[in-house]
């Protein structure tokens, strides 16, 4: 069976996806597209070659025949309606973090797909098909360093534009490492602090960078992980997990090294796309697979993006209180307790 995929949103990310389905994926096809500027979705069927019907909104474009998946791409507040129309419709979706900008609005697509009564939703956390986070898990599963301590992580790019803002080192960029740490540990967070160090002279006036946050889980393990937005040499990802019996960090990203001229060398990589481009292809042909194989999307759930949008409201919280702040979680639906193996 050929997924058949409508996208919602035809701007950066919503071009890569289409771009990898009908280039580097098997099992889907585009044939529907929609945005709100529908110029944009003109030219992102022109620049990728991709025949598709063009449906004037998201509604129009769930609702048709052939329309199997629904690829939500568009800008974040966009995302919850278009989602939670999707579930009426009964259609399988995987949604571009975030699954809805507050709380509230992840647990109403929560609750829809309960009473839905099957699991439909993928969210686009695609770090936990990295292979390094992958190997991290096998290691932390088969009890290589022993039980987890401390946690030291970093997400730098090397700039931000005008438009970022402080509070979006959380919801932006500090959201991947929320889903991901808490995927590596299974262990739920109970709080959340974020500390202010000296500010970089490359960051713009208003904006407070680097942060710090730190996380504490259930079991008592506690994560630090600086987030760093104009680092200027890279982006780079590093996690590193103090267990009682050793380290294990996360590997660096394969690169030549090169000895000339009295130095030893290697290159950083400074496009953050390219730093995850397997992940994001495999977390799209586990969906496509997934549900077609087992009729459920194998991916990170619902109510994954419902446990990140807490504990990134917390976090939002902390940046203005300075203080520890609760993460108060709901305990975990059976509906979502599966374990759903992945197709890839
Ligand atoms: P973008 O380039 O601004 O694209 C968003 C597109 O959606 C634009 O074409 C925008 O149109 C359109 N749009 C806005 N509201 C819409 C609506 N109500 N219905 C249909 N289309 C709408 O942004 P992007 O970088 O692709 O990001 C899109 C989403 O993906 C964001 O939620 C972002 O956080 C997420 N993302 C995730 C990752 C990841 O690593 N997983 C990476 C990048 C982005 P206009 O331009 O006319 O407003």
């Amino acid at each position: 069976m050929t997924v058949r995929i409508g996208v919602v949103g035809t701007g950066a990310i919503g071009k890569e996806h289409m771009n990898r389905v009908q280039q580097r994926l098997a099992g889907a096809e585009i044939v529907a597209v929609t945005d709100v500027n529908q110029a944009s979705a003109e030219q992102a069927l022109q620049e990728l070659g991709i025949q598709a019907v063009i449906y004037p909104d998201d509604q129009t474009l769930i609702d048709a025949q052939d329309v199997d998946a629904i690829f939500v791409t568009s800008w974040g507040p966009a995302h919850e309606a278009t989602v939670l129309k999707a579930i009426a419709a009964g259609k399988y979706v995987f949604c571009e973090k975030p699954l809805a900008v507050t709380a509230k609005g992840c647990m109403d697509i929560v609750k829809a797909e309960m009473e839905h009564g099957k699991r439909l939703v993928q969210v686009g956390f695609m770090r936990q098909y990295d292979s390094g986070y992958m190997q991290l898990k096998s290691a932390l599963d088969a009890n290589l360093v022993g039980e987890p301590l401390f946690l030291k992580c970093a997400h730098r790019n090397p700039e931000v534009n005008a438009a970022y803002t402080t509070d979006m080192a959380i919801s932006d960029t500090l959201i991947h490492e929320i889903h991901v740490l808490h995927w590596l540990l299974d262990d739920e967070y109970v709080s959340a602090q974020v500390l202010y160090p000296r500010k970089t002279k490359n960051a713009l006036p208003h904006l407070q960078d680097p942060q710090i946050v730190m996380l504490e889980t259930a079991s008592g393990v506690l994560i630090q992980v600086e987030v760093s937005v104009n680092c200027k040499y890279g982006y780079d990802i590093q996690c590193e997990i103090v267990g009682e019996d050793g380290i294990v960090s996360l590997p660096e990203v394969e690169s030549i090294t090169v000895r000339k001229e009295g130095k030893l060398s290697t290159n950083i990589l400074t496009d953050w796309k390219l730093r995850f481009t397997d992940a994001y292809d495999k977390e799209l042909q586990d969906f496509i697979h997934s549900i077609t194989r087992l009729g459920v999307p194998a991916g990170p759930s619902a109510w994954d993006g419902y446990v990140a949008a807490v504990t990134s409201d917390a976090c939002l919280k902390a940046q203005e209180s300075g203080l520890k702040e609760p993460i108060a979680l709901e305990s975990t639906p059976d509906f979502y307790q599966m374990n759903i193996k992945a197709q890839v």
